[in-house]
């Protein structure tokens, strides 16, 4: 029987839009998605010349016999769907299924394929069949598409340079390879292999071959489900970013597809556990029923829409949080290989040493660092029993004995595991950031009279802006009263603001409301609490005792996230002690 059925004419007419092939990627994409529908497990891409040249996809899935091989090519011939339903049920790849014979309308085509009786070659030339003949092949199908728009010389001009076809083309092949763990994906160029995964069905295998042993190493495994859906796959440590988006993979029922919203999300979820700017790897498979998914049909966009999209950012949120949280992420520090962005960015923070120096005793910022971490996490402890059993606050970093201060500014620590360095800032930073968003966001409403009220005058513009705005210096407890032109007047402030600077904080909290766009409480508690614990902590070089040092670190380890600070630096670096004995060559 044959399995090419013809479509309708009003299904033609839909995907008609969207079929002109003008990229490289987008044939590549066409002739892996009918070998993948083929069942192949095994497809090898090659290109000669990125592809303009040539493209030969070969494969091992069903084959085609003698009928379909030469129907393949005509319009409105499609194996993949029967009707317009099946154009939005996501579980089909195709619905381009005219791609093949617009292909071979503008390129040579060479077909070999067989279902595993009868074999068969069929050449094209400009979409015109002009040989079809029976021979001896292997099972499975093999498409030669040559000089892609030999007969349209014009449109050649508008595919881009070959790096970009064939950076998209090797893209693309990424992301289907994670989608598809158990084929095996090969791609190569000019006879340079430039892809080639296991297939054996392990995802992390799979990163492993497409991103290398560093990052595959730097991953874990997360796995989730709420009523609508369930999520499954790897994300990255903090300490493993890029500068772009590229290392976020997202599957639809193992479909790649794209989401703004879904990447927001993830991003979100590692907000302070990565340097601002910087991408996590996350490859996250999300199961649902098809008729959840609303796919946006235009072929090359791949954007999906859910219908209960809220309940999927927030199982997102959440599974990626928890597994944040419940990890051990002291980067080690590997001076003998110092391996990618992540140590080569350049920290801004680091400038900030003689920013602003403020003109106060150390002390009493060493006294900011004090906060009551136990009632939150006793509290927390008593909402889930379960937690506990799966980490104990003490064991996310064990304790450590100070030994003494670098430069004012990295103490060293040693306990049985190793030597860690600490950053002083980083580490109040973390402190004071938890300190601050907990006040503001339990909307903590314990107020200090002022002696001597504090008199702020703003430029008239920001006025404008703070007077509309009075609302959320009342909700967090400032008691207030204008005061002429463009000043108001502070009587009494929240008991939680940096003691030894209010005034100081105050201004920066205005600064806050002022600048920010459309106010959120969320951010703008989070805005608020890294501004001030970024101003307000102890800095690099400021002078602090043992006493304090261990006073730090014991508050640093009760916090939700040790590991960095609220611009996602690291606060420690560890050397654990095989890491000293290799270093001193005591050990292999
Ligand atoms: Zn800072
Ligand atoms: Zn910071």
């Amino acid at each position: 029987m044959s399995k090419i059925k013809v479509m309708n004419e009003d299904l033609a007419n839909k995907i008609a839009a969207g079929e002109v092939v003008e990229r490289v990627m987008n044939v590549v994409k066409e002739l892996v998605e009918n070998s993948i529908d083929a069942k192949a497990s095994v497809i090898k891409v090659e290109l000669i010349e990125s592809g303009v040249k040539e493209i030969k996809v070969t494969d091992d899935g069903i084959g085609m016999d003698k009928e379909d091989s030469v129907m393949a090519f005509s319009r409105h011939a499609t194996s993949k769907l029967k009707t317009l339903d099946d154009l939005f049920n996501i579980n089909s790849l195709g619905f381009r299924g005219e791609a093949l014979p617009s292909i071979a309308s503008v390129s040579n085509v060479l077909l070999k394929t067989s279902d595993g009786k009868t074999g068969t070659m069929v050449t094209l030339e400009g979409g015109i069949v002009k040989d079809v003949k029976s021979c001896d092949l292997k099972k499975g199908t093999s498409i030669t598409v040559s000089n892609l728009f030999y007969n349209t010389p014009v449109r050649l001009k508008y595919l881009k340079s070959l790096y970009t076809e064939l950076a998209n083309v090797s893209d693309y092949l990424d992301k289907m390879a994670l989608s598809y763990p158990n084929i095996k994906f090969i791609l190569t160029n000019d006879s340079k292999e430039l892809l080639n995964t296991s297939g054996n069905g392990d995802l992390l295998k799979t990163i492993h071959n497409i991103y290398g042993v560093v990052v595959a190493s730097k991953m874990m495994k997360v796995e989730g489900e709420n009523d609508d859906y369930k999520i499954s796959g790897y994300i990255s440590y903090p300490e493993l970013t890029k500068s772009n988006r590229s290392g976020i993979t997202l599957l639809v029922n193992n479909r790649y597809v794209k989401s703004n919203e879904i990447v927001r999300c993830i991003l979100d979820s590692y907000h302070t556990y990565v340097f601002k700017d910087r991408c996590p790897y996350v490859i996250l498979n999300i199961e649902v029923d098809p008729f959840l998914v609303d796919v946006n049909v235009h072929p090359t966009k791949m954007e999906v829409k859910f219908s209960k999209m809220d309940s999927l950012l927030s199982l997102i949120h959440e599974v990626i949080s928890e597994r944040l949280s419940h990890k051990i992420l002291i980067p080690k520090a590997n001076p003998l290989n110092v391996e990618d962005n992540y140590y080569q960015d350049k920290y801004e923070e680091i400038y900030e040493v003689n920013d602003k120096v403020l003109d106060k005793p150390e002390k009493s910022k060493v006294e900011e660092i004090r906060f009551d971490f136990d009632t939150l996490n006793t509290k927390k402890n008593e909402e889930n029993q379960e937690e506990i059993e799966e980490f104990k606050e003490d064991e996310r970093i064990k304790n450590m004995y100070p030994i003494g201060i670098v430069h004012g500014t990295y103490i060293i620590c040693e306990n049985e595991n190793g030597m860690f360095i600490i950053d002083q800032h980083a580490a109040a930073e973390r402190i004071n950031y938890e300190k601050y968003y907990h006040a503001l966001s339990t909307h903590s409403k314990n107020t200090t009279s002022v002696l001597i009220p504090y008199k702020i005058e703003l430029p008239n513009n920001e006025y404008l802006i703070l007077e509309k705005h009075f609302d959320i210096l009342k909700n967090l407890g400032f008691e207030f009263e204008e005061f002429g032109d463009n000043t108001i007047i502070i009587r009494s402030h929240p008991t939680w603001l940096p003691k030894y600077a209010p005034l100081e904080s105050i201004k920066k909290i205005i600064e806050v409301i002022v600048t920010q766009e459309d106010f959120d409480e969320d951010k703008f508690n989070e805005k608020v609490s890294i501004t001030l614990a970024c101003k307000m902590s102890i800095k690099a070089g400021d002078v602090i005792t043992m006493p304090d040092i261990t006073y730090l670190i014991e508050q640093l380890r009760k916090t939700k996230n040790p590991f960095t600070c609220p611009h996602g630096r690291p606060t420690i670096i560890a050397y654990t002690k095989y890491d000293l004995e290799k270093l001193f060559k005591r050990a292999m």
